[in-house]
Protein backbone atom coordinates (compact mmCIF):
# COMPACT_ATOMS: atom_id res chain seq x y z
CA UNK A 1 0.00 0.00 0.00
CA UNK A 2 1.27 3.40 -0.85
CA UNK A 3 0.61 6.67 1.51
CA UNK A 4 -1.36 8.98 -0.36
CA UNK A 5 0.26 12.74 0.57
CA UNK A 6 -2.85 15.01 1.79
CA UNK A 7 -1.61 18.35 3.00
CA UNK A 8 -3.58 20.48 5.66
CA UNK A 9 -5.01 23.31 3.99
CA UNK A 10 -7.27 25.83 6.19
CA UNK A 11 -10.33 27.20 4.08
CA UNK A 12 -9.44 29.88 1.62
CA UNK A 13 -6.03 29.26 1.79
CA UNK A 14 -3.32 27.46 -0.27
CA UNK A 15 -3.82 25.95 -3.59
CA UNK A 16 -4.94 22.04 -4.62
CA UNK A 17 -6.80 22.54 -7.74
CA UNK A 18 -7.86 18.96 -8.00
CA UNK A 19 -9.50 18.38 -4.69
CA UNK A 20 -12.74 19.72 -3.54
CA UNK A 21 -10.57 21.63 -1.11
CA UNK A 22 -10.54 25.69 -1.24
CA UNK A 23 -8.16 27.66 -3.00
CA UNK A 24 -7.69 31.17 -2.69
CA UNK A 25 -10.51 33.63 -4.46
CA UNK A 26 -8.73 36.40 -6.47
CA UNK A 27 -9.82 39.83 -6.42
CA UNK A 28 -11.25 42.13 -4.33
CA UNK A 29 -14.14 41.44 -2.88
CA UNK A 30 -16.91 43.83 -1.89
CA UNK A 31 -17.65 44.78 2.09
CA UNK A 32 -19.93 42.10 3.45
CA UNK A 33 -21.26 45.35 5.34
CA UNK A 34 -21.77 46.94 1.56
CA UNK A 35 -25.63 48.02 1.75
CA UNK A 36 -25.43 47.95 -1.63
CA UNK A 37 -25.01 44.57 -1.95
CA UNK A 38 -28.34 43.47 -3.40
CA UNK A 39 -28.43 46.18 -5.37
CA UNK A 40 -25.27 45.42 -7.06
CA UNK A 41 -26.51 41.79 -7.79
CA UNK A 42 -29.32 42.81 -9.24
CA UNK A 43 -27.97 45.69 -11.18
CA UNK A 44 -25.19 43.10 -12.72
CA UNK A 45 -28.12 40.55 -13.35
CA UNK A 46 -30.06 42.27 -15.32
CA UNK A 47 -26.99 43.83 -17.35
CA UNK A 48 -26.20 40.13 -18.07
CA UNK A 49 -29.71 39.18 -18.94
CA UNK A 50 -29.76 35.62 -20.45
CA UNK A 51 -26.62 35.35 -21.16
CA UNK A 52 -26.18 34.40 -17.44
CA UNK A 53 -28.20 31.26 -15.21
CA UNK A 54 -27.93 31.26 -11.34
CA UNK A 55 -28.11 27.98 -10.07
CA UNK A 56 -29.10 27.32 -6.11
CA UNK A 57 -28.63 24.43 -3.95
CA UNK A 58 -31.29 23.49 -1.66
CA UNK A 59 -28.30 24.22 1.18
CA UNK A 60 -27.33 27.65 0.36
CA UNK A 61 -27.68 30.66 1.78
CA UNK A 62 -31.09 32.81 1.91
CA UNK A 63 -29.36 35.93 0.73
CA UNK A 64 -27.90 33.70 -2.27
CA UNK A 65 -30.77 32.10 -2.73
CA UNK A 66 -32.54 35.27 -3.71
CA UNK A 67 -30.87 35.75 -7.01
CA UNK A 68 -31.14 32.12 -8.29
CA UNK A 69 -33.12 31.35 -11.45
CA UNK A 70 -33.60 27.89 -10.54
CA UNK A 71 -32.96 26.09 -7.04
CA UNK A 72 -32.65 21.77 -6.68
CA UNK A 73 -30.34 19.76 -6.01
CA UNK A 74 -27.11 18.67 -7.27
CA UNK A 75 -27.83 16.67 -9.93
CA UNK A 76 -31.55 18.39 -10.86
CA UNK A 77 -29.55 21.79 -11.34
CA UNK A 78 -26.60 20.29 -13.47
CA UNK A 79 -29.54 18.92 -15.88
CA UNK A 80 -31.18 22.59 -15.68
CA UNK A 81 -28.02 23.65 -16.59
CA UNK A 82 -28.09 21.35 -19.48
CA UNK A 83 -30.92 22.70 -20.54
CA UNK A 84 -30.13 26.82 -20.88
CA UNK A 85 -27.82 26.24 -23.89
CA UNK A 86 -27.88 29.77 -24.25
CA UNK A 87 -26.94 30.92 -21.24
CA UNK A 88 -22.99 31.64 -21.91
CA UNK A 89 -22.60 31.76 -17.91
CA UNK A 90 -23.57 29.00 -15.13
CA UNK A 91 -23.14 30.54 -12.24
CA UNK A 92 -23.55 27.84 -9.52
CA UNK A 93 -24.12 28.37 -6.13
CA UNK A 94 -23.44 25.04 -4.62
CA UNK A 95 -20.11 23.38 -4.22
CA UNK A 96 -16.80 22.57 -6.45
CA UNK A 97 -18.01 18.98 -7.56
CA UNK A 98 -21.36 20.03 -8.34
CA UNK A 99 -20.03 22.61 -10.55
CA UNK A 100 -17.74 20.07 -12.47
CA UNK A 101 -21.15 18.26 -12.84
CA UNK A 102 -22.62 21.02 -14.61
CA UNK A 103 -19.34 21.65 -16.63
CA UNK A 104 -19.55 17.75 -18.06
CA UNK A 105 -23.23 18.22 -18.53
CA UNK A 106 -23.36 21.36 -20.44
CA UNK A 107 -21.71 22.47 -24.06
CA UNK A 108 -18.28 23.35 -24.44
CA UNK A 109 -19.51 27.04 -24.92
CA UNK A 110 -20.85 27.37 -21.67
CA UNK A 111 -18.56 28.30 -17.99
CA UNK A 112 -19.52 26.92 -15.08
CA UNK A 113 -18.30 29.58 -12.45
CA UNK A 114 -18.33 28.67 -8.66
CA UNK A 115 -18.34 32.42 -6.72
CA UNK A 116 -15.98 30.96 -3.98
CA UNK A 117 -13.32 28.33 -5.06
CA UNK A 118 -13.31 27.42 -1.47
CA UNK A 119 -16.95 25.82 -1.92
CA UNK A 120 -15.85 22.58 -1.94
CA UNK A 121 -17.31 19.02 0.03
CA UNK A 122 -15.97 17.32 3.18
CA UNK A 123 -17.54 14.20 1.90
CA UNK A 124 -16.48 14.18 -1.72
CA UNK A 125 -12.93 14.70 -0.11
CA UNK A 126 -12.81 11.90 1.81
CA UNK A 127 -12.46 9.74 -1.46
CA UNK A 128 -9.50 11.03 -3.47
CA UNK A 129 -8.26 9.36 -6.77
CA UNK A 130 -5.58 8.43 -5.75
CA UNK A 131 -6.53 6.63 -2.40
CA UNK A 132 -9.37 4.85 -4.47
CA UNK A 133 -7.05 3.93 -7.30
CA UNK A 134 -4.51 2.71 -4.35
CA UNK A 135 -7.43 0.30 -2.94
CA UNK A 136 -8.24 -1.12 -6.62
CA UNK A 137 -4.57 -2.55 -6.71
CA UNK A 138 -5.46 -3.89 -2.95
CA UNK A 139 -8.48 -5.81 -4.09
CA UNK A 140 -5.99 -7.13 -6.84
CA UNK A 141 -3.89 -8.33 -4.97
CA UNK A 142 -6.60 -9.94 -2.83
CA UNK A 143 -7.63 -11.69 -5.88
CA UNK A 144 -11.24 -10.20 -5.47
CA UNK A 145 -11.42 -7.22 -7.89
CA UNK A 146 -12.66 -8.64 -11.40
CA UNK A 147 -15.91 -9.20 -8.93
CA UNK A 148 -16.15 -5.55 -8.20
CA UNK A 149 -18.31 -2.83 -9.36
CA UNK A 150 -17.80 0.53 -8.11
CA UNK A 151 -20.41 2.82 -7.47
CA UNK A 152 -19.43 6.10 -6.68
CA UNK A 153 -22.20 9.14 -4.77
CA UNK A 154 -23.26 11.91 -7.53
CA UNK A 155 -21.25 13.61 -4.10
CA UNK A 156 -17.72 12.96 -5.40
CA UNK A 157 -15.14 14.76 -7.60
CA UNK A 158 -15.51 14.35 -11.71
CA UNK A 159 -12.06 12.06 -11.41
CA UNK A 160 -13.99 9.35 -9.30
CA UNK A 161 -16.64 9.37 -11.75
CA UNK A 162 -14.49 8.79 -14.27
CA UNK A 163 -12.68 5.80 -12.34
CA UNK A 164 -15.78 4.20 -12.18
CA UNK A 165 -16.56 4.85 -15.58
CA UNK A 166 -13.37 3.47 -16.54
CA UNK A 167 -14.02 0.40 -14.35
CA UNK A 168 -18.02 -0.72 -15.05
CA UNK A 169 -19.58 1.35 -12.65
CA UNK A 170 -21.37 3.90 -12.37
CA UNK A 171 -22.89 6.80 -10.37
CA UNK A 172 -26.07 7.04 -8.49
CA UNK A 173 -27.76 9.93 -6.36
CA UNK A 174 -29.87 9.03 -2.81
CA UNK A 175 -32.65 8.83 -4.93
CA UNK A 176 -31.53 5.83 -7.44
CA UNK A 177 -28.85 4.16 -4.99
CA UNK A 178 -31.20 1.16 -4.60
CA UNK A 179 -31.24 0.60 -8.30
CA UNK A 180 -27.75 1.46 -8.49
CA UNK A 181 -27.07 -1.25 -6.36
CA UNK A 182 -29.33 -3.89 -7.81
CA UNK A 183 -27.94 -2.97 -11.09
CA UNK A 184 -24.27 -3.40 -10.08
CA UNK A 185 -24.84 -6.69 -8.12
CA UNK A 186 -26.27 -7.76 -11.89
CA UNK A 187 -23.03 -6.86 -13.30
CA UNK A 188 -20.83 -10.30 -12.39
CA UNK A 189 -23.39 -12.97 -11.29
CA UNK A 190 -23.25 -14.35 -7.72
CA UNK A 191 -20.33 -13.80 -6.65
CA UNK A 192 -20.31 -9.39 -7.04
CA UNK A 193 -19.27 -7.17 -5.03
CA UNK A 194 -19.57 -3.80 -5.04
CA UNK A 195 -17.16 -0.54 -3.94
CA UNK A 196 -19.56 2.45 -2.17
CA UNK A 197 -18.03 5.72 -1.59
CA UNK A 198 -17.72 8.47 -0.78
CA UNK A 199 -20.81 8.07 1.68
CA UNK A 200 -20.39 4.94 3.90
CA UNK A 201 -24.07 5.83 5.24
CA UNK A 202 -25.83 6.35 2.25
CA UNK A 203 -24.32 2.85 0.89
CA UNK A 204 -24.78 0.99 4.24
CA UNK A 205 -28.59 1.78 4.93
CA UNK A 206 -29.25 1.34 1.12
CA UNK A 207 -27.27 -2.07 1.10
CA UNK A 208 -29.27 -2.97 4.60
CA UNK A 209 -32.94 -1.52 4.52
CA UNK A 210 -33.37 -1.59 0.55
CA UNK A 211 -31.82 -4.56 -0.64
CA UNK A 212 -32.26 -6.68 2.65
CA UNK A 213 -28.00 -7.11 2.81
CA UNK A 214 -26.99 -7.86 6.63
CA UNK A 215 -24.65 -5.62 8.48
CA UNK A 216 -22.55 -8.37 8.40
CA UNK A 217 -22.54 -8.32 4.81
CA UNK A 218 -20.68 -4.88 5.13
CA UNK A 219 -17.44 -4.31 5.55
CA UNK A 220 -15.71 -0.71 5.67
CA UNK A 221 -12.65 0.20 3.46
CA UNK A 222 -10.46 2.73 5.76
CA UNK A 223 -8.09 4.24 2.88
CA UNK A 224 -5.28 5.10 5.78
CA UNK A 225 -4.91 0.99 6.78
CA UNK A 226 -3.42 -1.70 4.59
CA UNK A 227 -6.51 -3.65 2.76
CA UNK A 228 -8.41 -0.72 3.93
CA UNK A 229 -8.50 -2.15 7.73
CA UNK A 230 -9.72 -5.82 6.63
CA UNK A 231 -8.07 -9.64 5.92
CA UNK A 232 -7.85 -10.70 2.56
CA UNK A 233 -11.45 -13.12 4.38
CA UNK A 234 -13.23 -10.52 5.05
CA UNK A 235 -12.86 -8.63 1.91
CA UNK A 236 -13.48 -12.31 0.02
CA UNK A 237 -16.38 -12.58 1.75
CA UNK A 238 -17.81 -8.93 1.62
CA UNK A 239 -21.06 -8.03 -0.48
CA UNK A 240 -20.64 -4.64 0.00
CA UNK A 241 -16.95 -2.53 0.52
CA UNK A 242 -17.80 0.88 2.13
CA UNK A 243 -15.64 3.46 1.65
CA UNK A 244 -14.37 5.08 5.20
CA UNK A 245 -16.59 8.86 4.19
CA UNK A 246 -19.53 10.55 5.43
CA UNK A 247 -21.03 13.96 5.10
CA UNK A 248 -20.00 16.34 8.25
CA UNK A 249 -23.72 17.61 8.19
CA UNK A 250 -25.84 14.85 8.32
CA UNK A 251 -23.54 12.92 10.12
CA UNK A 252 -24.37 14.68 13.14
CA UNK A 253 -27.65 13.52 13.98
CA UNK A 254 -27.85 11.41 16.41
CA UNK A 255 -30.25 8.93 18.11
CA UNK A 256 -30.19 9.91 21.29
CA UNK A 257 -31.85 13.44 20.07
CA UNK A 258 -34.51 11.59 18.05
CA UNK A 259 -35.58 9.80 21.52
CA UNK A 260 -35.39 13.71 22.93
CA UNK A 261 -38.06 14.93 20.20
CA UNK A 262 -40.21 12.13 20.15
CA UNK A 263 -40.50 12.77 23.92
CA UNK A 264 -41.04 16.48 23.39
CA UNK A 265 -43.42 16.88 20.44
CA UNK A 266 -46.41 14.88 20.66
CA UNK A 267 -46.32 12.40 17.57
CA UNK A 268 -43.97 14.40 15.56
CA UNK A 269 -42.15 12.54 12.54
CA UNK A 270 -38.59 12.10 12.48
CA UNK A 271 -38.14 12.80 8.45
CA UNK A 272 -34.18 12.10 7.61
CA UNK A 273 -31.90 11.91 4.62
CA UNK A 274 -30.06 8.50 3.87
CA UNK A 275 -26.53 10.65 4.20
CA UNK A 276 -27.55 10.31 8.19
CA UNK A 277 -26.36 7.36 10.09
CA UNK A 278 -27.78 3.99 10.38
CA UNK A 279 -29.15 4.27 13.70
CA UNK A 280 -30.95 7.12 13.19
CA UNK A 281 -31.94 6.02 9.97
CA UNK A 282 -33.24 3.08 11.76
CA UNK A 283 -35.43 5.30 14.17
CA UNK A 284 -36.48 7.58 11.78
CA UNK A 285 -40.38 7.47 10.26
CA UNK A 286 -39.32 8.36 7.22
CA UNK A 287 -35.86 8.47 4.92
CA UNK A 288 -35.24 10.18 1.50
CA UNK A 289 -33.61 12.30 -0.48
CA UNK A 290 -33.81 16.37 -0.37
CA UNK A 291 -36.19 16.71 -2.92
CA UNK A 292 -37.86 13.83 -1.11
CA UNK A 293 -37.99 15.70 1.91
CA UNK A 294 -39.10 18.90 0.26
CA UNK A 295 -42.39 16.99 -1.24
CA UNK A 296 -42.98 15.08 2.45
CA UNK A 297 -43.32 18.64 4.20
CA UNK A 298 -45.32 20.13 1.37
CA UNK A 299 -48.00 17.20 1.09
CA UNK A 300 -48.23 17.16 4.93
CA UNK A 301 -51.70 17.90 6.45
CA UNK A 302 -51.97 21.30 8.60
CA UNK A 303 -51.40 20.84 12.57
CA UNK A 304 -48.48 17.37 11.99
CA UNK A 305 -45.39 17.77 13.60
CA UNK A 306 -42.17 17.17 12.10
CA UNK A 307 -38.17 16.53 13.11
CA UNK A 308 -36.00 16.95 10.16
CA UNK A 309 -32.44 15.83 9.82
CA UNK A 310 -31.06 17.48 7.19
CA UNK A 311 -28.98 21.20 6.68
CA UNK A 312 -30.43 23.69 8.44
CA UNK A 313 -30.59 26.42 5.82
CA UNK A 314 -33.81 23.84 3.99
CA UNK A 315 -34.99 23.07 7.39
CA UNK A 316 -35.24 26.53 8.47
CA UNK A 317 -36.76 27.66 4.80
CA UNK A 318 -39.14 24.43 4.95
CA UNK A 319 -40.12 25.78 8.79
CA UNK A 320 -41.01 29.46 6.98
CA UNK A 321 -42.85 28.53 4.42
CA UNK A 322 -44.90 26.00 6.52
CA UNK A 323 -46.19 27.98 9.52
CA UNK A 324 -49.27 25.91 9.89
CA UNK A 325 -47.22 22.96 10.65
CA UNK A 326 -44.42 22.38 14.02
CA UNK A 327 -41.29 21.94 11.88
CA UNK A 328 -38.18 20.95 14.52
CA UNK A 329 -34.25 20.80 13.66
CA UNK A 330 -33.10 17.15 14.71
CA UNK A 331 -29.94 18.49 16.41
CA UNK A 332 -29.29 20.77 19.42
CA UNK A 333 -26.71 22.64 17.31
CA UNK A 334 -26.43 24.73 14.26
CA UNK A 335 -25.71 22.17 11.58
CA UNK A 336 -25.28 24.27 8.45
CA UNK A 337 -22.98 23.34 5.63
CA UNK A 338 -20.32 24.97 6.27
CA UNK A 339 -18.35 24.81 3.00
CA UNK A 340 -21.57 25.66 0.45
CA UNK A 341 -22.54 28.91 2.96
CA UNK A 342 -19.07 30.13 1.96
CA UNK A 343 -20.83 31.29 -1.64
CA UNK A 344 -22.64 34.69 0.36
CA UNK A 345 -23.58 37.54 -1.12
CA UNK A 346 -20.04 39.55 -1.82
CA UNK A 347 -18.65 36.41 -3.68
CA UNK A 348 -21.98 36.25 -5.55
CA UNK A 349 -21.66 40.00 -6.50
CA UNK A 350 -18.36 39.69 -7.31
CA UNK A 351 -18.74 37.26 -10.08
CA UNK A 352 -21.73 38.72 -11.40
CA UNK A 353 -19.93 42.04 -11.86
CA UNK A 354 -16.86 40.78 -13.34
CA UNK A 355 -18.88 39.27 -15.94
CA UNK A 356 -20.42 41.97 -16.70
CA UNK A 357 -16.90 43.60 -16.83
CA UNK A 358 -15.76 40.87 -19.13
CA UNK A 359 -14.07 38.43 -17.05
CA UNK A 360 -14.64 35.06 -16.44
CA UNK A 361 -13.56 34.32 -12.95
CA UNK A 362 -13.64 31.21 -10.93
CA UNK A 363 -14.28 28.44 -13.78
CA UNK A 364 -14.70 24.89 -13.82
CA UNK A 365 -13.57 23.20 -16.18
CA UNK A 366 -13.11 19.34 -16.21
CA UNK A 367 -10.49 17.59 -18.35
CA UNK A 368 -11.41 16.39 -21.80
CA UNK A 369 -10.08 12.69 -20.50
CA UNK A 370 -11.89 12.82 -17.18
CA UNK A 371 -15.21 14.06 -18.56
CA UNK A 372 -15.54 11.38 -21.04
CA UNK A 373 -15.05 8.38 -18.94
CA UNK A 374 -17.48 10.58 -15.72
CA UNK A 375 -20.08 11.08 -18.59
CA UNK A 376 -19.77 6.99 -19.23
CA UNK A 377 -20.96 6.39 -15.28
CA UNK A 378 -23.03 9.40 -15.31
CA UNK A 379 -25.19 8.03 -18.59
CA UNK A 380 -25.23 4.26 -16.87
CA UNK A 381 -26.98 6.42 -14.06
CA UNK A 382 -29.42 7.49 -16.39
CA UNK A 383 -30.00 4.42 -18.01
CA UNK A 384 -31.48 3.30 -14.95
CA UNK A 385 -34.92 2.48 -14.54
CA UNK A 386 -36.92 4.81 -12.53
CA UNK A 387 -35.34 7.90 -10.08
CA UNK A 388 -32.48 9.74 -10.79
CA UNK A 389 -32.77 13.16 -8.60
CA UNK A 390 -29.82 13.65 -6.65
CA UNK A 391 -29.42 14.65 -3.25
S1 LIG B 1 -24.14 18.82 2.96
FE1 LIG B 1 -22.54 17.23 3.21
S2 LIG B 1 -22.49 16.13 1.24
FE2 LIG B 1 -23.63 18.08 0.90
S3 LIG B 1 -22.05 19.52 0.17
FE3 LIG B 1 -22.17 19.78 2.43
S4 LIG B 1 -20.57 18.36 3.25
FE4 LIG B 1 -20.94 17.77 1.11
Amino acid sequence: MTTIDLPLLPLGRGKDLGAERGVECPGDLPAASDPDLVARAVAAKAALGDRVFVLGHHYQRDEVVQFADVMGDSFKLAKDAAARPEAEFIVFCGVHFMAESADILTSDNQSVILPDLAAGCSMADMARLAQVEDAWDALADAGVVDQVVPITYMNSSADIKAFCGRNGGAVCTSSNADVALEWAFAQKGADTKVLFFPDQHLGRNTAVLKLGYTLEDCIVWNPLLPNGGNTVAQLQAAKVILWKGHCSVHGRFSAEVVDELRATIPDVQILVHPECAHEVVLKADLVGSTEFIINTIEAAPAGSSWAIGTELNLVKRLAAAHPDKTIAFLDKTVCYCSTMNRIDLPHLVWALESLVDGVVVNEIQVDGETERYAKIALQRMLDLPGRSSAD
